[in-house]
């Protein structure tokens, strides 16, 4: 049974509406296993019906993926389902427990303290997936909380996730909004809503943590079964699954932050709750993505030390992998020196295992298919020159991928791709010093010719390597700002639509691609999605 202190075990039976929506057929098909199997490790909680509910985003091609009955989730339906007013049909909402080490700090009680997990659909290519509220109003997890979401934040997850989720980043996915028509008050008083996130599962490793600080030994290895069971199921009775477990959550962040390194991404709050088991990228709060190059970025208002970094990431990935290991060693072996000999390999390969996903992903930036020694140089120079010249991670990047094709252009016509400084105009536009760039281009050049792709292949590829847009910070906060205070969702759903085709040249939405003015940038800063 979950240790509810001081959780208050009356909330289970106080549940309020728990059986709302009985009886009625579903446009959810819900299996919910977590519900099942993993019964004292959670609370069974429902959601705060609320005054007003109103759709206001419903996203169908997800929807559709679900297998979801689209029609049935429009219009007042929808908003009563979405606005966690109207529970559908084999629902069983519940709050899960988890600790987490926040800035280096441990709470051994965090939990869900304003999300619910509503269920489980298994989607059209045979997959779990966990349908959640975000900001369905307070749980026995909420402590200080008002158990609520802002629009905006609410927003803000949306595209992100969204967003990501287009660039191939594994995410957590929104399904749909809905404004409550209760007011959240915050700095000043907004629009409530709830988000429902989809997600291949929401084990975290906070949620370990939770259990193994307890000494609660077989609810954490009832977790980790499950985990391994929907995760890794190859790993499913095997005597080593639970090192396996950890090897394979450690390779899924691995994939993952060299995704974020190779986009700009910057979590800004990976603390151990917000890092999942799956490899999803999860809790889009006080998240943005780079402007000009430089892995001291930090743009957080929360984040003083600057322990969440650009640069720190995949230093912090493998931190947080650490914690993992230590909840993991009860079940590793019954001596903590063996099971420590057992874990410590794992998180001393992490730098490597993501040294080599990193990499990979600038070798396909740069144009090569081949891997060689002086590879890693090749990019590092780059971004060094990048850095120096405070240039736009984004556009450089894309501009590289379009000197690419420039050059297979001149190839055909036989006309010189560059200019008489030897570098094509949207590239050369970027450096203020371009000595620079014509000595490094002249490497990359002398690169390429060892690689056997043909010049339009690369440059096609390069394309799909390097986007043309990535949400940028004063985007995303324009579209929030009309949203929230204009009750206009337009420049919101202009900006999602570009951002769902990340790699092609989009000239209606050129604006939407260029970097802020850089003293627009100097001042960003962003808030925890509360
Ligand atoms: P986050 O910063 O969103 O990752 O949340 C950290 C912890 O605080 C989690 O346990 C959340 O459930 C909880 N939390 C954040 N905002 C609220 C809120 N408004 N009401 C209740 N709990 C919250
Ligand atoms: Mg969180």
């Amino acid at each position: 049974m979950l240790q509810t202190r001081p959780i208050d075990p009356r909330g289970i039976a106080q549940a309020p509406g728990a059986e709302r929506g009985a009886g009625v057929a579903s446009p959810f098909a819900f299996d919910n296993s977590f519900a099942r199997e993993l019964e004292g490790l959670y609370v069974p909680w429902a959601p705060t019906p609320a005054p007003a509910p109103r759709l206001r985003l419903l996203n169908a091609a997800l929807a559709e993926e679900l297998g979801l009955d689209v029609a049935a989730l429009q219009g007042e339906a929808g908003a009563a389902i979405f606005s966690g007013t109207r529970l559908p049909a084999g629902a069983a909402p519940l709050a899960q427990a988890y600790a987490g080490h926040q800035f280096g700090g441990f709470s051994p009680q965090l939990g869900d303290g304003r999300a619910l997990l509503l269920g489980e659909v298994i989607d059209r290519f045979g997959q779990r997936r966990d349908i959640a509220f975000k900001g369905s109003g307070r749980t026995p997890f909420a402590r200080g909380g008002d158990g609520l979401a802002a629009l905006g934040p609410v927003l803000r997850e949306y595209l992100m996730g969204e967003a990501m989720h287009a660039l191939g980043v594994p995410s957590t996915r929104a399904l749909a909004v809905a404004t409550t028509g209760a007011p959240v008050y915050r700095e000043r008083e907004l629009p409530g809503a709830v988000l429902t996130r989809v997600a291949a599962s929401h084990l975290r490793v906070g949620s370990f943590e939770f259990f193994a600080a307890r000494g609660q030994k077989e609810e954490l290895r009832r977790l980790a079964e499950y985990a391994i069971a929907r995760h890794d199921a190859e790993l499913a009775g095997r005597d080593e699954r639970f090192l396996g477990l950890l090897q394979a959550v450690a390779r899924r962040q691995a994939r993952l932050l060299a995704l974020w390194m190779n986009l700009g991404f910057i979590h800004g709050v990976m603390n151990t709750d917000n890092m999942t088991v799956s490899g999803e990228t999860i809790d889009y709060g006080p998240c943005a993505f780079l402007e000009a190059y430089d892995p001291a970025t930090v743009f957080s208002s929360i984040d003083h030390g600057g322990r969440y970094a650009f640069g720190n990431q995949p230093g912090i990935a493998r931190w947080n992998l650490a914690r993992l290991a230590e909840a993991l060693l009860p079940l590793l072996a019954d001596e903590a020196q063996a099971a420590l000999a057992l874990a410590r390999p794992v998180i001393d390969a992490f730098p490597a295992w993501f040294d080599e996903a990193w990499r990979a992903g600038q070798r396909a930036k740069l144009g090569l298919v081949r891997a060689q020694p002086d590879d890693a140089a090749l990019a590092d120079d780059w971004l060094a020159l990048l850095q120096a010249q405070q240039i736009d991670f984004t556009l450089a990047w894309r501009a590289l991928a379009e000197a690419a094709a420039a050059d297979a252009a001149s190839e055909v016509t036989g006309e010189a791709a560059d200019d008489a400084q030897g570098a094509p105009a949207p590239l050369q536009a970027l450096f203020a010093d371009r000595a620079p760039l014509q000595a490094w281009l002249a490497r990359w050049r002398a690169r390429l010719a060892q690689e056997d792709a043909s010049p339009p292949v690369r440059a096609a590829a390069m394309r799909r390597a390097s986007p043309w847009i990535i949400p940028r910070n004063h985007r995303v906060e324009e579209a929030l700002a009309a949203a929230v205070d204009e009750d206009d969702l337009r420049p919101f759903e202009r900006l999602l639509a570009a951002l769902l085709r990340p790699w092609d040249v989009q000239p209606e939405h050129a604006a939407l691609a260029e970097p802020a003015p850089p003293e627009v940038t100097a001042r960003y800063q962003t808030f925890c999605g509360t």
